[in-house]
Parts: C-alpha cells; structure tokens; sequence
C-alpha cells in the first residue's frame, strides 16, 4: 500500500517535473520567438524609416527647384491644382514674374552670379509678407505666385515689395524684374497651369514702359492674340512647306546714281482669309522655335530662284541682300546650307548680300568673330543690318571684316529733326567712310532726307521714298524702268499716285546722269 502510495507521488512529481520543464521549454522558445520577432520588427521599421525618408528625399528634389530649393513646376502644378479642386469658389490670381535683366548679369557677371540672383529672389518669396500664396520656381527665369482671395491693391503691394527688395541686391547694378497678372476664371477648366503661366509672360511682354509700371494684367485682347499666334505656330511648318511664304523685293538706290543696285528680300506671308501678313506679325513665333532657320533657308533659296530666273531670262542680275537670323550666329552649319544652295543654283557669290542684325553681332564674342571670319574666307559680302539700334558698337567697324552697314531706320527718324541727330549722323557716315564702309541708310521716306544723305556721303539708300518692299514681278518693272537714263513716258506709267514722287526722282536722276 505504501509502494503504491510512494510511487503515486512519484509518478506526480515525475509529471510536475515533466510539466515544468515544458513550460520552460515553451518559455524558453516563446522568448526565443518573441527576441526574433521583436528583432525582425527594429529591422522592419529601420527599413520603413529609411524607405520613408528616400520616398521624402526624392520627393523633396523631385517637387524642388535645384538652385533656389523652393518648389519648382512639378510642386507648383500639384499645389494649385489641389487648391483649385479644394476652393472651387475662391478668386485666384497668378503672378508670373522673370528678372528682366537677367540675360545681362549673366553675360556681364558669370553664371554663379545669375545663381545668387535667382536664390535671392526666392528668399523675398520665402518672406512672410506674402500671405494667402503658394509660389514656385517655375523655369529658368520664371516663378509664379498664386495668391488666394487677395485683394488687388495686396497683389499690387506685394509686387511693389518684391520690386524695392529686388533693387536693393546689388549697390553696383540693379536688378530689375517683370510681372505679369492673371486673374484666373476657374470656370476655364480647359487651362492648364502652363496655359496660365504662358498668359502671365504674355502680359509681361505688354509692358510697355518697365520704369514707369512694370507689371501687366493679361487682357481678352492678349488672349485674342496669343490664341492667333497660337494656331499660327500650328501652321507654320505646313505653310512653308506648301510655299505660303513669299519674297518680296525693296529696291536700294544708288544716291550717286539713283539707280537700284540691288533688293533686299523681304519675307511675306500670304495667309488665307486675312492677305499678305508683314514679318512683324509672324517672325517672332518663329525665332521662339527652331523654325526660323527653316524660314531663313527656304528664303534664301527662293532668293537664289530670283536671281537664276534673271540670269536665265537674260535680265541683267541684281545682288540680293538676304537676312541672317542671329540664331544662326551659333555655328557655321548656316554656310555649308549658303554654298550648297548657290552650287546647285550656280550662282556666283558677288550676287548675295548677307544681312547680319547688329543684335546678333553686338556681344562682339570670339565665336561670333570667327563665323564672320569664315564668312569672309568663303567670300561672301557682309553688312551689318539696323546699325545703331542697339547700341552703335563702333568697334565692330574695325574688328570685323565688314564692308557694309545699314544704318537702321529708326535712327535716321529719331535724328533727323534735330541737330545734334543730323551731327551723330554725319560722324557715323563720316567714319565709315574712313574705314572704306559702303553706307546704306534705311528708312529714307523723304526727297530732304534722301538729298541730306547724299550730301553727308551716304552712298546708297532703302526707303519708301524710292519704294515699298515689291513682289519680284513689280521689282523687275521698276528696275526697268529706272534702268532707263532719260524719262521715256511712252514705255513707264506711272500710277498717279505715284506721278509727283517719280517726277522727283527722275529729275534727281537726270540731273545726276547730265
Ligand atoms: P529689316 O531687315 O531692317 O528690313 C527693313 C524693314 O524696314 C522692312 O520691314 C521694310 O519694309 C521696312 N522699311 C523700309 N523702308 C521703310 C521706310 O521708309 N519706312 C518705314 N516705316 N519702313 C521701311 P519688313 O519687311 O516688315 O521687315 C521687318 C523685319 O523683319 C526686317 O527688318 C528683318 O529684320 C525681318 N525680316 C524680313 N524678312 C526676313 C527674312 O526673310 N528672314 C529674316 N531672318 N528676317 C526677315
Ligand atoms: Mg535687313
């Protein structure tokens, strides 16, 4: 009984034993387990965290502006388009802005200059003053500010503020910059926020005196217009290709001789439904596009179909003077296109004139040096169009090896009427003259300006006076008949319009040839 009883207890102690140790076992390995998963979740959650700050990291640059580190498009399209969903009946308006000059402090002081122009006038926007706003660098030389129930006088306040902090960069030069307003319609829901900043840049492009106000509000008319020039750019590519665009010719008078010596040619555009369109009207959209240089070859070719047509019609061939847009001032891809077009034309180059705007050829830049350097080499003639329109850069007289130059027509209007004008004039022809420049004088609209130039020295004048710009047909029929050295009415009628102008012209030449 007491075997029994001692192995009872026994077996119980055997099984409390036995479920002791389980339980440590379990303990051990719960422990084990929970060691393991607390480990595996710290690695989870570093690896989270990380994650979560490459995800911020790389939402941080890709919604930042590189130099300036404010939000850049991708931020600013995010945050209006949220807001505008958000406020569907708050009044929003859009400020679009660029430092007007800054083009110059780039070329005059260095890019890195440019930089610290561009992080300080993100850190005006970054100011508190500019409450109820979103901003952003928007591109290069653009940032928007979105204000949100602002009233006019508040927008124009802070434009004044961004205005004086701007001008107080730099004792040394002035930062200036322009502003662009548009009131936004939310109704429009088809304007995306690059259609909204492209109108803030329109309304920049309006200012008409930057000193006096140098912010724009984008009107329906500027709407009107930069949806026309919109569809415009549209068509221009097809319209070049199926020859909408024409050359017209404008005489250039021999004052020696009052004889035309040679045309320029002038683009036109013959626009279906709205007639001949003046260059003013489309050449702008076509240097904001690589197409002016589609433009500029298609012209010269038709140039170089002119000047075959008269050598194969026996007419006796003027040279042409061809404009050179300044984009081409960028390489020398240009020439190879002018002696290709003139080999397959076989035309020898004494017939073409190339017309290089001062604006492209102002900077004076060694690149620029050496083009006109080859241009010369390959024997072409060179004249410096709308000389002293930018700023007389006289030294470009002596360092390039120009022939030519065209004084540009806004120059002889400004002076004509007064003396110191007529003095500047005539110092500019004079010294030319000394550097054994051909002069030629645009714009001339009037027999006392064409006699006064004549009398200074210039040798050759453009102008409404002798002529508009003329299709070819009507340029041969002129050039015919002032071929002529005595007026023979029987074989030249002219209009009556045009009766008292070509009197006095043919009695200029008569007397010049007796
Ligand atoms: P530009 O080369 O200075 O051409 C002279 C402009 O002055 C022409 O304007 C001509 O019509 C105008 N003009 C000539 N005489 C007078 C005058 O007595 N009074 C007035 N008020 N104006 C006169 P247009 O034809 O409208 O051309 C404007 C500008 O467009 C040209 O200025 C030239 O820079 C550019 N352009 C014209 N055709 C071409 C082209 O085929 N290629 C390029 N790249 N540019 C062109
Ligand atoms: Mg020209």
């Amino acid at each position: 009984m007491v075997f029994i009883l001692v192995l009872i207890i026994l077996l119980l102690i055997g099984v409390i034993i036995f479920l002791c140790a389980r339980m440590r076992v379990r303990k051990f390995h719960y422990q084990y387990k929970s060691d393991k998963m607390d480990a595996m979740e710290s690695s989870y959650e570093s690896q989270i965290h990380s994650l979560r700050s490459t995800i911020k990291e790389l939402n941080e640059t890709a919604f930042t502006h590189t130099v300036t580190k404010i939000g850049n498009i991708d931020y600013f399209i995010d945050r209006c388009s949220s807001l505008f969903e958000r406020y569907p009946r708050s009044l929003f308006t859009m400020v679009g802005f660029s430092i007007s000059n800054m083009g110059k402090i780039n070329q005059i002081f260095g890019p890195s200059e440019g930089d610290k122009v561009m992080i300080y006038t993100a850190g005006i926007l970054k100011s508190s003053y500019l409450s109820s706003t979103t901003y952003a660098h928007v591109n290069s030389n653009l940032f928007g500010i979105l204000f949100k129930d602002t009233a006019e006088k508040d927008i124009l306040r802070a434009i004044d503020r961004i205005t004086q902090r701007l001008a107080e960069y730099s004792p040394t030069f002035a930062v200036t910059a322009s502003f662009g307003i548009y009131v936004i319609d939310q109704s429009r829901t088809s304007d995306s926020l690059m259609d909204i900043m492209n109108c803030t840049l329109l309304a920049q492009k309006a200012i008409q005196n930057p000193k006096h106000q140098n912010y724009a509000y984008f009107t329906e008319e500027l709407n009107r217009t930069y949806n026309e020039n919109r569809q415009m750019s549209q068509e221009m590519e097809e319209a070049l290709d199926s020859h909408k665009f024409i050359v017209y010719l404008q005489p250039m008078i021999d004052l020696h001789s009052y004889r035309i010596i040679s045309g320029e040619a002038l683009v036109r555009w013959d626009y279906p439904g709205k007639g001949i369109l003046s260059p003013y009207a489309f050449l702008p959209l076509f240097e904001n596009s690589s197409l002016i240089q589609k433009l500029d070859y298609y012209m010269w070719e038709e140039c170089c179909k002119v000047i075959r047509r008269w050598i194969d019609n026996k007419i006796t061939p003027l040279p042409i003077s061809m404009n050179i847009s300044p984009i081409h001032l960028q390489g020398t891809a240009f020439i190879d296109k002018l002696e290709q077009l003139l080999k397959s034309y076989l035309i020898s180059k004494d017939l073409i004139i190339l017309e290089l705007p001062e604006r492209g050829v102002a900077n004076a830049s060694r690149e620029v040096a050496e083009i006109i350097e080859k241009l010369k080499d390959h024997g072409f003639s060179l004249c410096i169009d709308n000389f002293g329109s930018v700023h007389s850069p006289l030294n470009l007289l002596k360092d390039y090896p120009i022939e030519r130059i065209k004084l540009d027509r806004s120059f002889l209007n400004r002076n004509s009427t007064s003396d110191e004008g007529l003095t500047i004039l005539r110092y500019l022809i004079a010294m030319a003259k000394e550097l054994n420049l051909t002069v030629i004088t645009e714009g001339v609209e009037s027999m006392e300006q064409a006699n006064f130039l004549t009398d200074i020295g210039c040798d050759i004048a453009q102008g409404y006076f002798f002529a508009k710009p003329l299709t070819v047909r009507l340029f041969d029929q002129l050039n015919k008949s002032m071929l002529r050295t005595l007026y023979r009415p029987s074989e030249y009628y002219p209009t009556f319009e045009d009766f008292e102008k070509d009197v006095d012209i043919l009695t200029q030449m008569m007397q010049r040839v007796g």
